[in-house]
């Protein structure tokens, strides 16, 4: 075929598809406008899961009736007019494709009044061209009707899913919405009744409310967080551990309260539940982060879900460190009081989420922070260390003796200087790691040759970080070669992983190896990677025999009292701190 130019309608249908994936894209755009028009009331209603017709209605500042023709004009916006502005974009439009884009595959119908003006402008297209306008009454605000979407590109209908799919896609999206303004009322009517209403007095806890329901927000804590060097903050709200889901779609972000979709924030938060959560279990997370606006760019994707970073392990710390904070300081540890006069330094047990460092984390449990705990092994003043390869301190664990496990998290254990709480997960972790370091140096990993190879598929990220990693990944004992197309025949697996899953395993740890890479410094990230992986979680039922025999590899293990992240495996509560309390001293 000759090149060229695509004629104007074929063009028009191909940017459109773009932003138009589908209904909820539609959905989208339209409360974006009406949130950029500064509208206090946003009502949605949807017909057929909003095939047959989707209505926004807002009461914004509107547009001037001899722009609303403009409005629909490819590229044409009121909201940046510079290149500079294209870096510091305020608004969660910019682009000027979603009117056009959005016109070109349904009927559309907008009405406009601004507040100030007796009358107001309507006007109407099919199929992206205008057939009628003319000046129209109405409330001020803006009013778009979409009807009949994809009544031209049967091609692209057949690729929705079914009505109740759409809707629900759309209710998800007009609550998330909800969560992150919670001074605009949202309310949405599906097939002619309604389905959604925010309350929209700016209070979050309300909009939480309405978004969960009763029973999931109150095991919802705030989380407020804030880096100091570089300013970012995180506000929002995350489940308590015990809140959890099957799927990482509970799990909400926004930059600058622009939604975005970010592999690297879902596992920052899962960083920050590291060791609290079953597998395959994930947690609810609602999380605006504020960050200058020039250090994210918008303009990544057509359809502006994906931003780009200018520190992107920044971001992930500082949203790593405030989920963590606030579990950490609602972890269903016995709130002890210091013992008067003791030196306990505030920092101490908390140094590896410094508090300094988030002004003002608020509790939302209101329950006693670790602050009050005390860690093993006299190293108090001890800094707890990043590194899985340096020891946080050098002192052997104590003889410990099982008294029995709690919460399915942690085993109660005894010692000749009182009572140890140890997180199982966080315990076995390090045992496993300081196994597969101690293999590597004695040059003989451990591997386990698979039956039959597992061919792997791998995304563009994945195989990155796995190239990136090769050699350190085969050390540990995974083998695999390139098998075509992004994919890869996997013939072995670290001996740790058993027979549970390989390919996941691969994934699983490129996936964290990929992240830890960006925040940590120079320890081995593929080493801690495969024993986060390997170590039994948090959640399972552990016989004595188990328990018992985890303390004693714990015992023997070179550095027993961190896990490869850093984080303590065990808190303290000494004999004497014990009788303190009980006033027996
Ligand atoms: P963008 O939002 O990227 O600017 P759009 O195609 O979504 O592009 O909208 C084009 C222009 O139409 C906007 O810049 C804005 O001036 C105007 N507009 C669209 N929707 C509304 C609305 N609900 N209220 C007021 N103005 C609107
Ligand atoms: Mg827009």
């Amino acid at each position: 075929m000759p090149i060229k130019v695509l004629t104007r309608d074929l063009a028009a249908k191909i940017a459109a598809g773009e932003v138009v994936e589908r209904p909820a894209s539609v959905v989208k755009e339209l409360v974006e406008n009406s949130i950029d028009a500064g509208a206090s009331q946003i009502t949605v209603e949807i017909n057929s899961g909003g095939v047959e017709q989707i209505k926004v209605v807002d009461d914004g500042h509107g547009i001037p009736a001899e722009e609303v023709a403009i409005a629909f004009e490819r590229h044409a916006t009121s909201k940046i007019d510079s290149q500079e502005q294209l870096y510091a974009i305020a608004t969660l439009g910019f682009r000027g494709e979603a009117l056009p884009s959005i016109a070109a595959v349904s009927r559309t119908i907008l009405t406009s009044r601004q507040p100030l003006n007796t009358g107001g402008f309507r006007i109407e297209l099919h199929w992206g061209e205008p057939v009628s306008s003319g000046s129209q009454g109405g409330s001020p605000g803006t009013t778009v009707e979409v009807s009949d979407l994809f009544g031209n590109l049967p091609a692209r209908r057949k690729f929705l899913r079914s009505s109740s799919a759409e809707t629900s896609r759309i209710q998800e999206l007009v609550s998330r919405y909800a969560l992150v303004f919670p001074g605009i009322r949202f309310q949405l009517a599906v097939d002619g009744r309604v389905s959604f209403t925010s309350p929209g007095n700016g209070h979050p806890r309300e909009a939480l409310l309405a978004v969960y329901g009763p029973q999931a927000a109150t095991a919802m804590l705030e989380v407020h967080g804030e880096d100091q060097e570089s300013g970012y903050q995180v506000d929002g709200f995350t489940g308590a551990p015990s809140l959890t889901r099957a799927n990482r779609t509970y799990m909400t972000f926004f930059i600058n309260r622009r939604w975005v979709q970010s592999r690297m924030l879902s596992f920052a938060v899962e960083e920050a539940y590291m060791g609290l959560l079953q597998v395959k279990r994930y947690p609810l997370s609602s999380l605006n982060i504020s960050i200058p606006y020039e250090h994210v760019d918008v303009n990544a994707h057509p359809s502006k879900r994906e931003v780009r970073f200018q520190d992107e392990s920044r971001v992930f710390s500082t949203v790593q460190r405030a989920v963590r904070a606030v579990l950490v300081a609602d972890s269903p540890v016995p709130s002890l009081s210091p013992p008067p006069g003791s030196d306990y330094p505030a920092a101490v047990a908390s140094s590896f989420f410094p508090r300094s460092a988030f002004g003002g984390v608020r509790n939302g449990g209101g329950r006693d922070s670790v602050e009050m705990l005390e860690r093993t092994g006299g190293s108090l003043s001890g800094p707890v260390g990043l590194d899985p390869g340096m020891p946080a301190s050098r002192q052997p664990a104590p003889p410990l003796k099982v008294v029995g496990q709690l919460k399915l998290t942690y085993i109660v254990a005894e010692g000749s200087e009182g009572m140890f709480l140890v997180d199982q997960h966080a315990a076995h972790e390090r045992v496993l790691f300081d196994r597969i370091c101690q293999k590597m140096s004695e040059q003989e990993p451990q591997a386990q040759t698979l039956l039959e190879p597992v061919p792997v598929e791998l995304s563009p990220a994945q195989g990155d970080t796995l190239r990136v990693n090769r050699e350190a990944l085969e050390n540990y004992g995974f083998q695999f070669e390139p098998f075509g197309d992004g994919s890869y025949l996997l013939r072995a697996v670290p001996a740790i992983f058993g027979d549970s899953g390989p390919a996941k395993s691969l994934l699983d740890v490129l996936d964290t190896t990929a992240f830890e890479g960006l925040v940590r410094r120079k320890e081995d990230v593929v080493a801690a990677s495969i024993s986060c992986h390997g170590a039994i979680r948090a959640g399972k039922q552990l016989t004595e025999p188990e328990m018992a025999a985890l303390l004693e590899q714990l015992e023997a293990t070179p550095n027993p009292h961190t896990c490869p992240h850093g984080r303590p495996t065990m808190v303290h509560f000494s004999s004497n701190h014990m009788e303190r309390e009980f006033g027996r001293r």
